[in-house]
């Protein structure tokens, strides 16, 4: 370190997290070392710093899917976003309500800019990092330019945008990427058959497009599991009294671990504190319906007592925690239900659920599971071949299915020199191995890295991350607290240098 009270710090990465980062510095910084003075260099060859790839300048039809009330870049000021909102003119967006995400994209943007000014030093590379070391305290950092040094770096890289399980990426009226939605659908006929690959809350947004688009043809969405995206229930105030971070901790400390038993084991006793019955759950959990049957069924018992399931979405914040301990035995079983698991917790707003129903009732749109295969014929049609369906054809297709956690092609090669040199080490489960309460990548020798730190994708096998905002920016809570004590007992480790200082001044 090169000045006692100083600590520079390299960000790689500037999407939303980023913001919750540097956020998350200043306060550690207010709270841990009010001395400490903050030099942060960012690093993104991204052309809109701040947005990541979800929450870059589209149409309005790209919403948020979970309430801007939990957009806040301050872990501890949840109504710091609706606060920006009401300044900024667009006060109907704030509270319990979904926004177009670029205006979310704005906020991130002001938000980082404002906190950059609070930072003693800042600079903004638009370059990609290529490869890191620590060699002697220090964090070297090369990008395709140069070279850099710092006394930490912190990953805060997503995943990959590019969908292909089908290899059509170069054919005609192939789209690889939905977003941005106004670039995807330049050129669309308006009576073309549009097959949409995946049944997410990216196909939800095409289609809302295609609807506000006036589209005529028919929309079909196509997925293994053909399960959209549960219907948001209503909110719901409630904090989880027995399934947290602590009773999860307690019961791995006491056993050495948790199971799935243990986590269903939880998550039963938190409905019983909450008078709730888990019935309408298991329902959810073991799905016997599926597309729009399900989506209609949803819709017609949204406003009955919902409370279990406003309840499972809340375990989300804790899930990572839950994770991180499960066994690996019943981490593989668990996997098995990721894609049931992120229906329900990744929900869609009640109006666009019954936007969807609308189309479907009008014979517009349909959704078809068991989808095995697509190819393009020989009359430039693609084919699409599922369980109990003769084949399908399309005009135009479009992916909008997860890369679930492959990270960002960019950040490949940067991922591969740290385990190459041994300063971190791959998780069995994906990603790169963490600390869990810092977040401090693990070396091949299963050591803490204080000098080193990831957030988001790069943690998909530690923490099973599903990406939502509030999960995210904790993450960075923890990342600047860690940082700023290990600062700080960087210092105190010097005694005689500060000593000597006294002296002298004195
Ligand atoms: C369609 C969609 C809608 C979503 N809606 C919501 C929502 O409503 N609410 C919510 O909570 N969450 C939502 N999410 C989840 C959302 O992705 C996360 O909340 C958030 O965007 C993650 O931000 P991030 O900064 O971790 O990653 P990203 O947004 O992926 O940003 C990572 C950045 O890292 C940069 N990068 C990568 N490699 C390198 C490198 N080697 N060097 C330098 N820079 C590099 C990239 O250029 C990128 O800008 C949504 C996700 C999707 C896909």
């Amino acid at each position: 370190m090169q000045d006692a009270a100083a600590l520079s710090i390299a960000v790689i990465g500037a999407g939303p997290t980023a913001v919750a980062l540097l956020e998350s510095l200043i306060r550690s910084r207010d709270i841990i070392g009010p001395d400490v003075s903050l030099d942060v260099t960012v690093f993104d060859p991204s052309p809109h710093p701040w947005c990541g790839h979800s929450f870059a300048p589209d149409r309005p039809e790209a919403l948020t899917n979970t309430y801007t009330n939990t957009m806040s870049v301050r872990h501890w000021q949840p109504e710091h976003a609706g606060l920006w909102l009401t300044a900024n003119g667009n006060a109907e967006f704030a509270g319990n309500k979904f926004a177009p995400r670029s205006i979310i994209g704005q906020y991130f943007k002001d938000s980082a800019q404002l906190a950059a000014s609070r930072l003693e030093g800042f600079a903004f590379i638009r370059e990609r990092v290529t490869s890191l070391t620590v060699i002697d305290d220090r964090v070297h950092l090369y990008t395709q330019n140069g070279g850099h040094s710092f006394d930490y770096a912190v990953l805060s890289v997503g995943r990959s945008d590019k969908f292909d399980p089908y290899g059509l990426e170069g054919q005609e009226n192939f789209c690889i990427r939905s977003y941005p939605l106004t670039d995807a659908l330049t050129g669309v006929d308006p009576d073309e058959h549009i097959g949409i690959i995946g049944t997410g809350l990216t196909a939800v947004d095409l289609v809302m497009a295609l609807k506000a688009d006036k589209h005529r043809g028919r929309i079909t969405l196509l997925s293994r599991n053909g399960l959209l995206p549960a219907v948001r229930p209503p909110s719901f105030k409630y904090e989880l009294q027995r399934f947290t971070v602590k009773a999860i901790e307690d019961r791995a400390a006491a056993k050495g671990g948790v199971s799935l038993e243990d986590l269903v084991h939880l998550v039963h006793e938190e409905l019983d504190h909450a008078c709730v019955s888990p019935e309408p759950l298991t329902e959810e959990i073991f799905p016997n319906r599926y597309g729009i049957d399900r989506l209609r069924h949803q819709l017609m018992h949204i406003d009955d007592d919902t409370k279990a399931y406003s309840i499972l979405i809340k375990t989300l914040l804790v899930l990572q925690d839950a994770w991180y301990f499960l066994n690996p035995v019943d981490k593989a079983r668990a996997a098995g239900f990721r894609h049931i698991y992120c229906s329900l917790c990744c929900p869609m707003p009640r109006h666009r659920a019954a936007g969807l129903l609308g189309l479907a009732d009008a014979g517009q749109l349909d959704v078809v599971r068991g989808v095995s295969s697509m190819a393009k014929d020989a009359g430039g049609q693609f084919v699409a071949v599922a369980e109990n369906h003769p084949p399908l054809h399309f005009d135009r297709v479009f992916s909008a299915g997860s890369s679930g956690n492959a990270p960002d092609p960019v950040a490949v090669p940067l991922v591969d020199s740290l385990l190459q040199s041994g300063q971190a080490r791959a998780h069995p489960f994906g990603g790169l191995d963490i600390e869990r309460t810092t977040s401090r990548l693990l070396d091949a020798n299963s050591r803490p890295q204080p000098r080193l730190y990831a957030v988001g994708t790069m943690t998909s096998g530690a923490f099973q991350v599903l990406n939502g905002y509030p999960v995210l920016r904790l993450r960075t809570g923890h990342i600047a607290e860690a940082m700023l004590k290990h600062g700080e007992e960087s210092r105190d480790r010097r005694p005689t240098h500060r000593a000597g200082a006294v002296i002298e001044n004195a």
